[in-house]
């Protein structure tokens, strides 16, 4: 079985990284809520995943890129939302730029070039800075390297006891 993940491809310069997801959140354009579990994305032929029902009855269908997953659309008969994974996941060019800032971590200098799982990415900045990162709390659901991401992303607020560690 192929196993979930979210993938960055390390590009460098404006671009930044290039992401394909085969998990994620959706929403129904119709009452606006997310879904409680995420999508588990497997294949898409001519850009079509597949139809989901929502609690509220409606019927929503699932198109990507046809290429790489970077986004989803959800759309209904009346109306669509797209979900932008690198904005949604805050795995933008300004993120990354906000991690070298926050943890001193350059993503581009540790993995130009490299095709990498945000979940072994997360574990690579972890053993860098010696911070384990604890998964937000969010309001929609996100996959758990995604939270941890963002934790990162916030920046060392770390327990007093993990920083006396730290200096031994
Ligand atoms: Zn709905």
């Amino acid at each position: 079985m192929q196993v979930p993940k979210i993938e960055l491809s390390i590009i460098g310069g404006q671009r930044g990284v290039q992401l394909n997801t085969t998990v994620f959140p959706i929403i129904c354009p119709k009452c606006n809520n997310y879904f409680e579990e995420l999508y588990h994305h497997k294949s898409s032929r001519y850009g079509f995943v597949g139809t989901v029902t929502c609690n509220c009855g409606e019927r929503v269908n699932l198109i990507d890129s046809d290429n790489l997953v970077d986004y989803i659309k959800c759309h209904t008969d009346k109306k669509s939302v797209v979900l932008d994974f690198g904005k949604l996941f805050q795995l933008e060019l300004k993120n990354i730029k906000q991690l070298k800032k926050q943890l001193g971590y350059d993503l581009f200098e540790h993995h130009i070039n490299e095709t990498i799982a945000l979940s072994d990415l997360v574990e690579s900045i972890e053993k860098e800075t010696g911070i384990t990162a604890t998964s937000i709390k969010s309001k929609i659901p996100l996959p758990v390297e995604v939270k941890k991401w963002m934790a990162l992303l916030r920046g060392p607020s770390l327990p007093i006891n993990t920083l006396a560690n730290r200096s031994q």
